[in-house]
């Protein structure tokens, strides 16, 4: 469950209709086996009866002489076929005369006819209605106690070809609506079983699938607290600065010039964090315009390391390069946002290096690709710190950060920068030890 209403409903909702959508279509899906099996069901017995009375016509024609009489030979074919009306007990059937198992098909019965249609004889016990045949037809027949049969009637001729009588094979049809039922009954009570198991499934799917999206909903409130609070900082600052001037009745020019240099800072870090939400903002919608030009990754580390000497001699750090390609190193990109890349990271191993500290800026080539190392052995990241610090707004220690003037959003932009030139950046580093930062960008 999501702390947010919003999500929970949403969430609600696309299980309802994940759970209604399959529902619907496992419905239909048993409807169509039921019908399916239905119509396949009754084609095997109504081929089984067809087969079945053409079998009994091709072996009992060429032994018929005389029309409407069964002869010896007939009786020989079905052993425990019953003269007249009267019910018989089959006889058991004898293994060398028993030529077509009739006997043993309890579905099935045989009924010989006259061409009159006059019963003279029954294999099995035939349903007691009597439909006359016309001709070779396909009957359904429901007896008294509402028993379905199927039927097939063939018409017989003698040896001689005169005609004979009729010939009636059918089926019980009880084996097959038992069939039916039990397998509607399965359909029945597996659709509601099925719809829980399928409503628990949606339930988790849809979770699965919001998930991403909250987090991102998360990101955004997150991101928005943290911008909303870093803009609140400078701002009331200036406002206790311009409040507590206004206080004061003889303002002297040196107390005004104290003032406005106040303002001037927290406006000055204004901008440079509007400056940079703006350019993350920009780089997140692929809308910052970023130049395709030749850029020599040689030229801008020399320049940033003169640059950033008089920071560096103020923090007691000394910086230095170590260039380990023999070619300068040349990369497809914006050279501003190179600049703003490798100023980042200079500048954080600047603030965070002890007094005296050394700090390497290295280049070197690695297959297809260009590295650049930023290593200073200052106070360095606890590993648990490590995945966060390219997180916006993050920073180890809010207190001593502060101090440095960062808002916790130079790694972000950095990490920004390195995807938006199809490059990956990454850090080691040990606590007290120190910290390498390893960019490794596609060489032109
Ligand atoms: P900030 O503007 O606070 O420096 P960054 O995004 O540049 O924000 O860095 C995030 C956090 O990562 C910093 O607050 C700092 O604690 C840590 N960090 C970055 N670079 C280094 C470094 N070279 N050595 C130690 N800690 C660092």
């Amino acid at each position: 469950m999501h702390q947010n209403k919003l999500f929970n409903q949403t969430q609600l909702k696309l299980a309802a209709w994940y759970a209604s959508v399959m529902g619907l279509i496992l419905s239909i899906c048993g409807i169509a086996v039921y019908l399916h099996m239905e119509q396949t069901y009754i084609q095997a017995i109504d081929q089984e009866v067809q087969t079945l009375a053409g079998t009994l016509h091709d072996s009992l024609e060429p032994v018929l002489e005389q029309p409407g009489q069964l002869n010896a030979a007939v009786k020989q074919t079905l052993p425990g076929i019953c003269l007249g009306t009267t019910p018989c007990k089959p006889s058991i059937p004898d293994s060398h005369i028993h030529v077509l198992g009739i006997n043993n098909r309890d579905p099935y019965y045989v009924r010989f006819l006259t061409v009159s249609s006059q019963l003279l004889a029954t294999v099995n016990t035939p349903p007691q209605v009597n439909i006359s045949p016309q001709g070779e037809t396909w009957q359904t027949i429901v007896d008294r106690q509402g028993q379905r049969y199927h039927q097939f009637s063939i018409l017989l001729k003698t040896s001689t070809g005169q005609p004979w009588g009729y010939l009636q094979v059918g089926r019980s049809l009880s084996g097959y609506h038992n069939h039916l039922d039990s397998l509607k009954v399965f359909l029945i009570l597996g659709l509601p079983i099925a719809m829980l198991l399928i409503g628990g499934a949606s339930w988790w799917l849809a979770g699965l699938a919001i998930q991403p999206v909250y987090d991102s909903y998360q990101q955004v409130q997150q991101f928005t607290a943290d911008a909303a609070h870093e803009l609140r900082t400078p701002l009331a600052a200036v406002q206790a600065t311009v409040e507590s001037t206004l206080e004061v009745e003889d303002l002297t020019l040196p107390e005004a010039q104290m003032t406005l240099q106040t303002i001037e800072r927290q406006n000055r870090r204004l901008s440079q964090l509007v400056h940079d939400l703006l350019m993350l903002s920009r780089i997140d919608f692929n809308a910052l315009s970023m130049k395709q030009q030749i850029c020599c990754l040689n030229d801008v580390v020399n320049d940033l390391v003169e640059e950033l000497a008089a920071v560096a001699i103020t923090a007691q750090v000394s910086l230095t390069t170590e260039f380990k390609s023999d070619q300068p190193l040349y990369v497809m990109g914006d050279e501003e946002q190179l600049y703003r890349l490798i100023t980042n990271l200079m500048i954080n191993a600047i603030h965070y290096s002890m007094p005296e500290g050394l700090i390497i800026v290295r280049l070197l080539k690695e297959d297809q690709a260009a590295i650049l190392q930023v290593q200073d052995f200052g106070v360095g990241i606890a590993p648990k710190e490590q995945s966060r610090i390219f997180d916006r707004f993050y920073r180890v220690n809010r207190d001593r950060s502060r101090q440095t003037g960062g808002a916790g959003l130079g790694l972000a932009i950095a990490q920004a920068i390195v995807k938006a030139h199809h490059g990956s950046i990454r850090v080691q580093s040990q606590v007290g030890q120190g910290s390498l930062f390893t960019v490794r960008l596609p060489l032109k």
